[in-house]
């Protein structure tokens, strides 16, 4: 029986720092370097031009954002040969295609496997009490799932379009989390903007509107629609990054009492914690379905 509400229109969620201050980026012009080594099927003009587009989704050049933000994602990519750097720590944001070891060694290193379901996999580090972020890097599943431009070249639904996702990713990369909730021990159920809990993504009740926003927790194959920002994205982005804040961070208090004291953090290496999202493959199977949801999962973990 599944009792959570539905979350009402306009509803979006940001990720929260252990004083339950939002995380958010301080700068508003944000640097992406791409690496496209390591994936398959699309040449690096279409690398680039999903990157770019994904990137502009969210970005003060975005028409259906208007003039509501400043924020600025701005994407430059490498050459082929260039290879792609570890997902880590170290204030270089990077998207990465990880075509060769989305778990490098399941027997002796099993905490950096990632889930094979996953299609991509953003990794944001944030003043654990400020929630300022820091660094934030994306790394995409080139080794389990094939990608391709479905719009341009629409495919028969094996394939994941590679826009799609990297939109879905950069709602991540500032900030934002996933619009339904999938159990997870470790992590309490998120509230959203409006203060109401986050619905269960295994709600068969969820509004049409939740499931259609970017960041919706998964993706079915051959879904291109969350290239472009439903009204929940858009308010969550010119919500959280508004046009002439002097300011461009924010801490309301959650029932905390520190006040979310937005002072420079004393090291951003000691109070640096992660927090990670996946974007989910949906599947159809339902055999494959019940994995999926079974193995589900959100990792937060605090950085050193
Ligand atoms: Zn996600």
């Amino acid at each position: 029986m599944l009792v959570t509400p539905a979350a009402p229109a306009s509803a979006y969620v940001r990720y929260r720092s252990t004083d339950g201050c939002p995380y958010g980026w301080r700068m508003r012009d944000l640097p992406i370097t791409g690496y496209p080594q390591g994936l398959a099927g699309l040449d690096e003009g279409q690398i680039a031009n999903a990157a770019t587009q994904a990137a502009l989704a969210w970005s003060k050049g975005s028409d259906a954002l208007g003039s509501c933000t400043d924020l600025d994602l701005q994407v430059t990519m490498q050459s082929l040969d260039v290879p792609a750097p570890v997902a880590k720590y170290d204030h270089q944001n990077i998207l990465v295609f990880r075509g060769d070891a989305w778990c490098p060694d399941p027997i002796k290193d099993p905490a950096n496997c990632k889930d094979a379901y996953a299609l991509a996999i953003t990794s944001v580090f944030a003043g654990t009490k400020s929630g300022e972020i820091f660094d934030a890097d994306i790394e995409v599943n080139a080794l389990k799932w094939t990608w391709g431009d479905l719009v341009t070249t629409p495919d028969s639904g094996i394939k994941q379009d590679l826009q799609n996702a990297l939109t879905h990713e950069m709602g991540h990369f500032i900030g934002l989390d996933h619009t339904c909730y999938m159990f997870d021990a470790k992590h309490p159920r998120p509230v959203d903007n409006n203060g109401n809990p986050v619905p269960d993504c295994s709600d068969p009740t969820l509004s049409d509107s939740i499931r259609a926003t970017t960041m919706f927790a998964s993706a079915d194959p051959g879904d291109t629609s969350k290239r472009t920002l439903e009204p929940d994205d858009q308010q969550a982005v010119c919500d959280s990054y508004p046009i002439g804040r002097p300011d461009p961070m924010e801490c309301s208090s959650v029932g905390n009492s520190s006040g979310c004291a937005l002072a420079s953090p004393p090291s951003p290496e000691a109070s640096a914690g992660i927090g990670r999202s996946s974007l989910w493959a949906g599947i159809a199977s339902a055999a494959i379905a019940l994995t999926l949801w079974a193995g589900l999962r959100r990792a937060r973990v605090r950085g050193p």
